[in-house]
């Protein structure tokens, strides 16, 4: 054997034969390298018919090797009649396998719409056209809720109200400040202050609405006196 054969065999790429069988009516194969650097390999090969139903009200299938014998079962998909209800008022269901008989049982009410079960609540309930026992109920999310816009609360929280059921849910923000009108310091800085919380703004660029004269920023100061009332 060349060298680069041998490499080749010692990392694993050996030139094999084809498989064969190494005993009539068994499915064992081996193959050979064909550099005979002794390695062989081995598995097991049937030979398959199609799978076929053991009796005509069964689902269990089965195959046999036509070589070695062997046998292989499975029980195949059922071939389910439509579902019929049991009784005219109820919702039970029953379906039956048409070649082995299994039965299989569901519940299947006929709902009506979704309700609100009264008119402050939220809880949502619907019940079923058929049976008298058929009834769900959903608990609000908060999608189900008919909030109100956001509330301002103070300078760091609003508040929303479902207008139907009253439930109140608190958001956290950071901008509700009510600022009082820009002033001008020594510096030519302009700052406002918020008159709830204090909290300060400051700008060296002359804000939009800086008061000009001492009649519109009594303005800014009324409109802002409006707010508290
Ligand atoms: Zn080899
Ligand atoms: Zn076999
Ligand atoms: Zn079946
Ligand atoms: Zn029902
Ligand atoms: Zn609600
Ligand atoms: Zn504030």
């Amino acid at each position: 054997m060349g060298f680069f054969d041998s490499v080749k065999c010692f990392t694993g790429f050996h030139d094999w034969t084809d498989w064969s069988y190494s005993e009539t009516n068994q499915c064992g194969q081996t193959r050979k390298c064909n550099r005979n650097c002794g390695a062989s390999e081995n598995r097991t090969s049937h030979d398959w018919p199609e799978f076929k139903y053991i009796a005509s009200d069964s689902c269990e299938q089965s195959k046999c090797c036509s070589r070695c014998g062997s046998e292989e079962k499975k029980t195949a998909p059922h071939q389910w009649s439509e579902w019929d209800y049991l009784s005219e008022d109820r919702c039970d269901q029953e379906r039956r396998c048409t070649r082995c008989q299994q039965p299989e049982d569901r519940q299947l009410h006929a709902w009506d719409v979704w309700q609100h079960e009264s008119p402050k609540s939220c809880i949502q309930v619907r019940f079923c056209r058929r049976c008298s026992s058929g009834k769900e109920e959903k608990r609000p999310e908060d999608k189900d809720h008919s909030w109100t816009e956001p509330i301002r609360d103070d300078c760091k929280r609003s508040e929303q109200i479902c207008i139907r059921c009253d439930q109140r849910k608190s958001k956290h923000e950071f901008d509700l400040h009510v600022f009082g009108s820009w002033e001008e310091d020594r510096q030519g800085h302009y700052r406002r202050r918020c008159m709830e919380c204090g909290k300060e703004e400051s700008t060296i660029i002359r804000p939009a609405n800086f008061p000009n004269n001492p009649s519109n920023s009594n303005d800014t100061l009324r409109r802002h006196d409006d707010h508290f009332r």
